[in-house]
């Protein structure tokens, strides 16, 4: 369900077109409110909707399996700590989630630069560029062996 903006709502701050990683939500030059370009090239990813301070994106899911009536509202509490979802159905029945607000001070994480540049022979092995380390887990990722596997599914 790619997401749109509530013209109305928005502040034009920026912070989703910041955080963007489809690089889709853009500022409308006349007047100063985001807006998403390319909705067949969102990643659905909500991103923007957890980072928008005016709750101004929602959610509109596709009209061949989300039928006109549905709504899905988020609602950002910064001082409760938590994203909320309301998902209406279009027989009136609502369900509502809660969800943590990720802690992680914005620009803590590093960037992919600040890693050591990947060698050749870092192409045979399973784990992706910079894993662990970029996981936070330590050692080397949980992964299946042989040995654990049943007999015959090699
Ligand atoms: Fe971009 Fe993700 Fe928002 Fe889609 S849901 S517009 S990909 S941040
Ligand atoms: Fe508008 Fe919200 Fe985007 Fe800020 S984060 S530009 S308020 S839609």
């Amino acid at each position: 369900m790619p997401t749109f903006v509530y013209m109305t709502r928005c502040d034009g701050c920026g912070h989703c077109v910041d955080i963007c990683p489809s690089d889709i939500m853009h500022i409308d030059t006349t007047y100063r409110r985001a807006y998403n370009i390319e909705p067949n090239m969102c990643w659905e990813c909500y991103s923007c909707v957890k980072a928008c301070p005016q709750n101004a994106i929602d959610a509109r899911g596709y009209a061949d399996f989300a039928p006109l009536g549905h709504s899905v509202r988020v609602l950002r509490e910064e001082d409760k700590g938590t994203v909320s979802w309301k998902i209406k159905f279009r027989d009136g029945r609502e369900k509502d989630f809660v969800s943590p607000i990720r802690t992680t001070p914005w620009g803590s994480i590093k960037s992919p630069q600040d890693y050591t540049m990947p060698s050749r022979d870092d192409a045979k092995s399973q784990d992706l560029a910079h894993e662990p380390e970029a996981l936070n887990i330590g050692g080397k990722l949980p992964a299946l062996t042989p040995d654990r596997l049943k007999v015959g599914v090699v």
